[in-house]
């Protein structure tokens, strides 16, 4: 493998994978130099090293070029999720960093914190947020502000209006929460199944700041103890009325960074092979060369008035296969602020047109 990356590697951005006599994808790395990367590798301690441990076990390794490092960083997170391979921690890594609201799929979905993407693609996230314990005590006050579940995922749910023998529904609940008035009861058929659906909306109405009545109820009852001189009480629900009003707050601000990561964005590449990507919402909705002429331009301008044109959900929920990308572009901003210097909001003309004038000068110069 060395005498094959001695001989033929060249010093360019791109991706390469080390896959196993068999054929198995061990890893996938990305680079801004395919070469240098590689020998790195081969250069690595054994079996002190992760990078050594991954050669030994390798029969192979394969790459592919890629016009920028972006570009690069963007194919190996489409490789990492296509092979999964057992050597890439990089993005758990990342994604460990992060909390997210996660809303579970029917029946009775439940609102709570996880780390990255689970996996579970029929799963909604609102993300992503640092500081996974406070989140956590937040998510708790609206879960029992509007009677949300948030037992084990695998606790037997039984809705009052669904068809099952009565035998079947146990007749005590899973927890002490349904008992003191904190969750409807989903488990012992307290609750029918659109009433449930309903506090979820409730649930997403408030997150997207369209609904205030958990933080109202709470805010009455406060003032009433406080009036009665319960003033312990008081005190405690004004402690959720604080962590509800910061759960609340937390999604606005993020509302607004996720929607900041809207732009077209030109990236200089290898040998003149520039690229323009159309971002919305923290996702690559539209790729292509930049335009060197006028159709192309046109081209360009349908395919960036198509994205941003394009209704969008509610803008805090993060389908779970766009998280992934959605930290990796978080992450490329953050880590390289200068490249914003490079995006255009929604306005298609002057982006194209930037684009048009480099390959203009490109051309000139020769
Ligand atoms: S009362 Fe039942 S549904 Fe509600 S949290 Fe407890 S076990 Fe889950």
């Amino acid at each position: 493998m060395l005498a094959v990356v001695k001989r033929d590697a060249r010093n360019q951005p791109g991706t390469y994978r080390l896959l196993a006599p068999d054929g198995e994808v061990l890893y996938v790395g990305k680079t801004k130099g395919v070469r240098t990367r590689l020998l790195t590798h081969f250069r690595a301690e054994y079996p002190r090293d992760k990078s050594a441990r991954m050669i030994a076990e390798a029969g192979s390794v394969v790459w592919d070029y890629e016009p920028s490092e972006f570009a690069a960083c963007l194919t190996e997170l489409r490789l990492i999720k296509r092979w999964r391979p057992r050597y890439n921690v990089a993005m758990k890594r990342d994604a460990r960093h992060y909390a997210f609201i996660q809303l579970t799929a029917a029946p009775a979905p439940k609102l709570h914190v996880v780390r990255g993407a689970q996996g579970d693609d029929a799963a909604t996230y609102f993300g992503p947020f640092h500081g996974a314990v406070q989140l956590a005590a937040a998510l708790r006050e609206l879960n029992d502000a509007l009677g949300l579940r948030d037992c084990s995922l695998d606790t037997p749910m039984h809705f009052a209006d669904q068809e099952v023998p009565s035998a079947a529904v146990p007749r005590t609940p899973g927890c002490i929460r349904y008992e003191i008035g904190r969750c409807l009861g989903p488990c012992v058929a307290a609750t029918t199944r659109s009433d449930y659906d309903e506090r979820v909306r409730l649930a997403r109405e408030f997150l997207a700041g369209r609904h205030d009545a958990p933080i109202s109820v709470l805010r009455e009852a406060m003032e009433a103890s406080s009036e009665r001189l319960e003033f312990e009480r008081a005190a405690s629900l004004r402690d959720k009325v604080v962590r509800l009003e910061s759960l609340q707050n937390q999604f606005v601000r993020l509302r607004v960074a996720v929607e900041s990561l809207t732009f077209t964005y030109q990236v200089a590449g290898q040998d003149g092979d520039d690229r323009v990507y159309v971002i919305r919402r923290g996702r690559v909705r539209h790729e292509s060369p930049a335009p060197r002429n006028a159709r192309e331009r046109a081209l360009l301008d349908a395919s960036v008035a198509n994205v941003f044109g394009s209704v969008t959900r509610d803008s805090g929920a993060v389908p779970s296969h766009e998280v992934d990308e959605l930290l990796l572009l978080a992450s490329w901003f953050r880590a390289h602020p200068k490249e914003l210097e490079r995006t255009t909001g929604p306005g298609v003309a002057t982006l194209a047109q930037r684009a048009e004038s480099l390959s203009r000068r490109r051309a000139r110069s020769g």
